[in-house]
């Protein structure tokens, strides 16, 4: 509404709730310039998922129920919500391992991100491959106005190789960030990232 109101350009981060997802499809139809991401957490897992009190599932906003991540999925599937952001956010794993109530918040989620999209949403018919990419990669970009997300001759070489094929299981101890805290462990995905390429440098490469 304040958006609205006086014309300001509003990012709104980690959008988690229905409700939620209502009031930005109302200001979105009244023209306001407003802009929202969503988590692949809040997008794959619910409130049920925090049931045995593993601390890495502590995550805020807290994760929600089944009827808002639905409503999650629809509204980045229309546009509503317009790209996908990790929240990436790394503990080491003594400050994880301790009581849920004074755990910190906060996953890790650079490394899983497009193969846990790919599996559970693209794969499964909820979301486009197109709209996936497009949320992970061209519209964020818009929203903060840098010029990755396309391959254009000149332009930065910011790209990822993505086998859609390959098989593997999220073991943390096999990510290259130090931060273990991921809610996806031991997870099955489809689809691997090969190769990543920033500023024209390869900086990462999957050993197998
Ligand atoms: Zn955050």
């Amino acid at each position: 509404m304040l958006a609205q109101e006086t014309g300001a350009r509003l990012h709104l981060a980690h959008i988690s709730t229905k409700i939620s997802v209502e009031l930005l499809r109302q200001a979105k139809g009244k023209g306001a310039r407003v802009t929202a991401e969503v988590t692949p957490h809040h997008l794959l897992l619910t409130e049920e998922a925090v049931r045995g009190y593993n601390t890495n599932l502590k995550v805020n906003p807290p994760l929600r129920t089944e009827e808002d991540r639905q409503a999650l999925i629809t509204a980045l599937a229309d546009g509503t919500i317009d790209a996908i952001a990790t929240d990436h956010a790394p503990w080491a794993r003594h400050e994880k391992e301790v009581e849920f109530d004074v755990a910190p918040f906060g996953m890790v989620g650079l490394e899983t991100a497009l193969a846990a999209i790919w599996t559970k949403l693209v794969m499964p018919g909820e979301l486009s491959a197109q709209r996936a990419i497009e949320a992970l990669s061209t519209r964020p970009c818009q929203i903060v106005g840098t010029q990755g997300g396309r391959i254009l001759e000149g332009a930065r070489a910011d790209f990822v190789i993505f086998n859609p094929d390959q098989i593997w299981e999220v073991d943390p101890n096999n990510f290259a960030s130090k931060g273990k805290n991921t809610p996806f462990a031991g997870w099955k995905l489809q689809g691997r990232v090969i190769e990543t390429v920033a500023r024209g440098k390869v900086v990462y490469r999957w050993e197998k």
